[in-house]
Formats: C-alpha cells, sequence, structure tokens
C-alpha cells in the first residue's frame, strides 16, 4: 500500500466562491492596489508586480513581445527555453532594450553602407540610428527618412546622415522631464544624451516619454529599463544561465513540470554561486515538503501546480497531479509556517488551469502572491503566434511544452521521452493585451472591493471563501433561459 492514501478529494478554483465583506469608501476600486511580492533576492531585497500576472513560458505564449507589452502593464512574460541560447538570450536583449525613456541604441559607424542600414532596420525594427566614431563620439543620426532604400544602397551613412553640428543633445542628463522639456523647446522627435566628452550615452524618444506616462504600473529596473524574465531548464544551465545574464535578464524561472528534485536543487545552487543575487523562481511544486525543500535550496519564490493545464495530459498519462486550490493552500500553509519561523515571506505564484478573472481572484485569496496564466495570454494579439480562420471563429494556435510540436526545436534532447504530455490546438483570439487586461483587472479589484479588502495582503488576511457544490456551480451559471447568442459549454466561458 502507499505510504499516505488522502481520502479528502483535491479542488479546483473554479470549486470557491468569495464571501462578500464590508464595502466602505475606503474599499472603492480606485482605492484597491494589486501589488504584489513576486520573488526574493538572495540580498534580502526582492522584486514587487503592481499586476501579479505572469505570462507562461511557453512557444506559443511568450516572446519579446508579449515581454515587453505585459511589462508596460505591470505584469511579466517569462521567455521560454524550449529553443536555443542564443535565440533566448536574443529575446531578452530585445525587452532590456525596450527602455522606458531612456533607449541604449544600436550605434553604427560612419562608412556602414545604407543597404547594412536597411538590413539593421528590418532585423531590429528600430528607425533611428546614431552614427558615432570607434571611439564613441556622436558623429550624427541617420533615420528613415534619411535616404531611399533603393536610390542610397551602396551609399554611406556619413553622407545622408543629419552631421553633430544640426543636432540638438542632452549633456549627461538622466533625469526623464529635462530630457522631455528639450525635446519640445527644440521641436525634435529624438534627443540624443551624450556625456561631456560628446561620447553617446542614450536615446530618448518624445513617443518614448509619452508612453512612460501612459504606463504608470509597467515594471522597470533602476536604469529605467522594463525587467526581462526567462525560463530555464535543469539541462543545460552551466550554459545558458550566463547568455541570459549577459543579455541583462533580471529574474529566472525553471521551467519544470515536477520541480521536487535534486536536478532542480542542484540547477539552483549552482546559479547562487555563479550569479548570487539574480532572483530564481523555482518549481512546480503541489506539497508543502517541496516548497520547503525549494526554499531550502534557495528558491526566491515557488511555482505550484501540476496536471491543471489546459492543455495538459500529465494526469491522463501519468495520475500524477493535484486539484489546484489544494495545491495552493497547501504550499500556502507551507510557506506561512516558513514566515512563522524566519520573518520572511516566499512568494507563491498559482499556475495551470487558471481560466479567467473568477479563478484570479480565487487564487490569490487562497494565498497566491501571482498567477501565471498561458490560454489567456496566447489569445492575445502579443503572443508570437499568427492567427487563423476555423469555421469563422478567429483563432490562435496553443500547444503544450510537453507536445510534440515543442519539442521539435530540438529532436536529440527528446530522444527518451517515448511519449508527450501536452497537446496542440486552437484558442479564440482575443485581440490586443491592452484592450482585455484592464477589464480583466478591473474584475478583479471589484471583488476585492466587494470583500473590504484594499491589498492582497488584506485579501489573505480577512476575505473568507466557501466551498460550492456542483448544483450551486450550475446555479451561478445562466439557466433556464434560452440566452441571445449563448452556446459555449466549456469549462469556464471564454471571457476574461
Ligand atoms: P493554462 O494557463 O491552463 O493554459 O496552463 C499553463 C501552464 O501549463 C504552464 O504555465 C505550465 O505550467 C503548464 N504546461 C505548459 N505546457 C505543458 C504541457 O505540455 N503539459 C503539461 N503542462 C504544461
Amino acid at each position: 500500500m502507499a505510504r499516505r492514501i488522502r481520502m479528502e478529494p483535491s479542488r479546483t478554483l473554479t470549486e470557491f466562491r468569495l464571501l462578500p465583506g464590508l464595502t466602505t469608501r475606503e474599499t472603492s476600486i480606485d482605492r484597491i492596489s494589486l501589488e504584489s511580492p513576486l520573488v526574493l533576492r538572495p540580498d534580502g531585497g526582492g522584486i514587487a508586480l503592481k499586476t501579479p500576472l505572469l505570462a507562461a513560458a511557453m512557444q506559443s505564449v511568450s516572446g519579446p513581445r508579449m515581454g515587453i507589452e505585459l511589462a508596460r502593464l505591470g505584469g511579466a512574460a517569462v521567455i521560454y527555453c524550449s529553443q536555443s541560447i542564443a535565440d533566448e538570450a536574443a529575446m531578452v536583449a530585445a525587452i532590456k532594450a525596450h527602455k522606458a525613456g531612456f533607449v541604449e541604441p544600436r550605434t553604427i559607424g560612419p562608412d556602414v553602407r545604407l543597404r547594412d542600414v536597411e538590413a539593421l532596420r528590418r532585423q531590429y525594427g528600430f528607425s533611428t540610428f546614431p552614427v558615432v566614431s570607434p571611439d564613441g563620439r556622436l558623429l550624427g543620426l541617420i533615420t528613415r527618412r534619411d535616404y531611399d532604400a533603393r536610390i542610397h544602397a551602396d551609399v554611406s551613412a556619413k553622407e545622408r546622415m543629419v552631421p553633430r553640428a544640426q543636432l540638438d543633445v542632452g549633456v549627461g542628463i538622466t533625469d526623464l522631464e529635462a530630457a522631455n522639456a528639450l525635446l519640445i523647446e527644440g521641436h525634435r522627435a529624438v534627443l540624443p544624451i551624450v556625456d561631456r566628452d560628446d561620447r553617446l550615452l542614450s536615446l530618448v524618444f518624445r513617443k518614448d516619454i509619452e508612453d512612460h506616462l501612459d504606463n504608470p504600473d509597467q515594471v522597470v529596473d533602476e536604469r529605467k529599463r522594463l525587467l526581462a524574465f526567462a525560463a530555464v531548464n535543469t539541462h543545460d544551465f552551466e550554459s545558458r544561465v550566463p547568455a541570459l545574464v549577459e543579455a541583462g535578464v533580471d529574474v529566472l524561472v525553471i521551467d519544470s513540470s515536477d520541480g521536487h528534485t535534486t536536478f532542480q536543487r542542484d540547477t539552483l545552487q549552482w546559479i547562487r554561486r555563479c550569479a548570487p543575487n539574480l532572483p530564481v523562481i523555482g518549481g512546480n511544486v503541489i506539497t508543502g515538503e517541496g516548497f520547503d525543500y525549494l526554499v531550502a535550496a534557495g528558491a526566491g519564490a515557488v511555482k505550484v501546480g501540476m496536471g491543471g493545464g489546459s492543455m495538459c495530459i500529465t494526469q491522463e498519462q501519468k495520475g500524477t497531479g493535484r486539484g489546484l486550490a489544494t495545491a495552493v493552500m497547501e504550499v500556502v500553509a507551507a510557506r506561512d509556517r516558513h514566515e512563522a519561523k524566519t520573518g520572511v515571506h516566499v512568494p507563491v505564484i498559482a499556475d495551470g488551469g487558471v481560466v479567467n478573472s473568477k479563478d484570479v481572484i480565487i487564487g490569490l485569496t487562497l494565498g497566491a502572491d501571482a498567477i501565471m496564466m498561458g490560454r489567456f495570454f496566447a489569445r492575445m494579439e502579443e503572443s508570437p503566434t499568427e492567427t487563423v480562420r476555423i469555421n469563422d471563429r478567429v483563432m490562435k494556435p496553443y500547444w503544450g511544452e510537453g507536445s510534440a510540436r515543442a519539442r521539435e526545436w530540438s529532436p536529440a534532447r527528446y530522444r527518451q521521452a517515448a511519449f508527450v504530455e501536452g497537446v496542440e490546438g486552437f484558442v479564440e483570439y482575443a485581440g490586443k493585451l491592452r484592450d482585455n487586461l484592464p477589464l480583466m483587472i478591473s474584475k478583479v479589484k471589484s471583488a476585492m472591493s466587494s470583500c473590504g479588502c484594499r491589498t492582497i495582503a488584506e485579501l489573505h488576511a480577512n476575505a473568507e471563501l466557501e466551498l460550492v457544490s456542483a448544483l450551486a456551480i450550475r446555479e451561478g451559471k445562466v439557466h433556464d433561459i434560452l440566452q441571445l447568442g449563448g452556446e459555449v459549454d466549456s469549462l469556464s466561458s471564454w471571457s476574461t
């Protein structure tokens, strides 16, 4: 017989409902903050998110576009590691290059042909290139407006650039407001920032300043660059981690369906030695024992969930897994015991099977500090896939990291894996992240307001949840009417 047989069935997020508390003016929606700790740094500091949502480390979910847009909206997308080290590092570098305000530009030499400038423009998507001398002094600026790609293909940059003498520059400016004042004063769209010796430091774009002001929740480092999150595995971490560090990664996430392993411990300990202050999220675990193990090994946050992902067949294939609500409750209990003993709050992230705003709020109330989703973000314009039309519905492809399709990137690595743990399918296209996320956030805030909680910490301390019966769940859906346009009968609706 097994060491232990738990006879209490494990629960999913969908089986719980919140009981309202006293709502007051102090808990009106505009006063509610979703800011939440995400991961601890070994030196005792930590990283928090204003929008505690993460896009999963999956090929069909998190590329640099998602990384940039979600970070601007206060969350984080984890760049997937099921690709070559160079490709993953390039994606991290692209996120770091999208600096909120001050941009570290790709520079060119004065003799570079405009054919090559055009190629760079297509490769990087930038159209403004500072021209610099070998010792980094600003010689001029060339933009798409300064040349015709066909006529000037063989002309050098120095012949078409706007020369230094005709440029306004900011000397040693580090303050966005000051840069903005100079841009307006000079009627300019871009301002090169140089040091006292005229060496180029950065560029400030007028549109980026406006963008910065439009995104008050964005997550940035001390140099005002967006934070970049990237996944690593327990196989090639000794070469992958240094490349990601070089590219500027801010947080590593160890990507594993079962993180309660000595391999993960060894990976964590190796990262601790080689990048001592880099925060690392470990996981996935579904027991308190798994949480304690990863925290002892150096994890700065722990991701929870196994077998519940929308495209996951792990439970079917291996019989391993647990309802996400039960897994979160048990891990949160271990986290709280750890906090009572040490005074340190290790963030917990719920992952896999979180479908919409209702699941997000239940997951947070159960004690999670943040929520990771794959399917939800795969539906957005910013996921790396193209839309397809199926029976008049606009869809996007979505596939698991354990599916045959995901494994194509490195057949050699998966030679021994005789079976898959994920499937390939489609999800309904939802449009731009910016048009969907605020709606989800407002639903979560509205629920917090009903519970009389202004912060996630208050939600953890004061909110009340109730397990509901299958009949009560049915009652909570539209029933006994013929709904206009209604037809979907899935685990939850397609909605945010
Ligand atoms: P979703 O939000 O329900 O779509 O679940 C996303 C989560 O499923 C990811 O964050 C992973 O933890 C997990 N996952 C990703 N790929 C696979 C797979 O192929 N099999 C099982 N689980 C997966």
